[in-house]
């Protein structure tokens, strides 16, 4: 199906980066079993809810800021190589996609980075290993340098606006795509887990990449039920010798 298209989607979930040693979030065992999601309302309403978002980042950051690219990363990245890949839509914030090679052209981060921090008055931005720092040094609840406003991960927040220009992109591919690979998604934060349906409607086949079942399974072209990383892998090696390239 991939040599047959003119124009490849991928979309990525927490699933994709299960295997670098980053939990998702709703496998038993995934980041909210142990806590639950900080909405953006409360984030702008309580200073305790924004100490507690530093307190967990302090030990989420360091999880992600560890991880290395797994063998589905890769895959990913190798197909936009081959050119076979029109782009990549991700909901991870972990940037593992762009670390194993994928480019910033083709890449859509629908639910923001992690590794930022903005101020919500002045929109600086910051790394966010400094603002650690601080917090590690006592700061409980660091705010901007320059104008004292509150400071934020960048990542999108339940009950915070998408990224305009993100979900246009993002919406666009789908609408143009002629095959639309979901791989470690769950498929129900919406809007992002909307695109599938978009393609779908706009004449997509659907494949999904998962390791559990998921809504739109009945709907698709192929369904692989597995890991990413074991996967993925052996399906762009056979694009590869399909369409004549050199192993990398
Ligand atoms: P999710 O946790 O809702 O679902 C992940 C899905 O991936 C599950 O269906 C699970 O069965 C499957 N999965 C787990 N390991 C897999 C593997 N090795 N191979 C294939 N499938 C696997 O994740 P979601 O759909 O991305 O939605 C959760 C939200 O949480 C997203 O918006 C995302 O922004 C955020 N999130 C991001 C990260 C990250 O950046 N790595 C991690 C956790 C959550
Ligand atoms: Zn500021």
């Amino acid at each position: 199906m991939i040599v047959a298209s003119e124009r490849t989607v991928f979309f990525t979930g927490a699933g994709i980066s299960t295997e670098s040693g980053i939990p998702d979030f709703r496998s038993p065992g995934g980041i909210w079993d142990r806590h639950p999601p900080i909405e953006y309302q409360d984030f702008l309403a309580s200073a305790e809810m924004r100490r507690e978002t530093w307190r967990r980042g302090l030990e989420t950051y360091a999880v992600v800021e560890a991880a290395r690219p797994n063998p589905a990363h890769l895959a990913i990245a190798e197909l936009e190589h081959l050119s076979k890949l029109d782009a990549l839509i991700t909901q991870n914030v972990d940037g593992l996609h762009a670390l194993a090679g994928s480019s910033t052209e083709r890449t859509i981060e629908l639910h923001g980075t992690s590794h930022g921090v903005r101020c919500l008055d002045c929109d600086r931005r910051y790394p966010r290993r400094d603002v650690h720092l601080r917090v590690l040094a006592g700061e409980l609840e660091p705010s901007c340098l320059f104008c004292a406003g509150i400071l934020k991960p960048t990542t999108i927040s339940f009950g915070e606006a998408m990224p305009v220009d993100a979900m246009m992109r993002a919406q666009a591919a789908a609408r143009g795509c002629d095959l639309f690979v979901v791989a470690g998604s769950s498929l129900v934060v919406y809007p992002a887990a909307g695109l599938p349906e978009t393609a779908q409607r706009s004449g997509a086949r659907l494949v999904v990449v998962n390791a559990t079942p998921t809504h739109l399974d009945a709907g698709a072209a192929l369904c692989l039920e597995g890991k990413a990383g074991e996967i993925l892998p052996v399906v762009v090696a056979r694009v590869r010798r399909l369409i004549g390239a050199a192993p990398r």
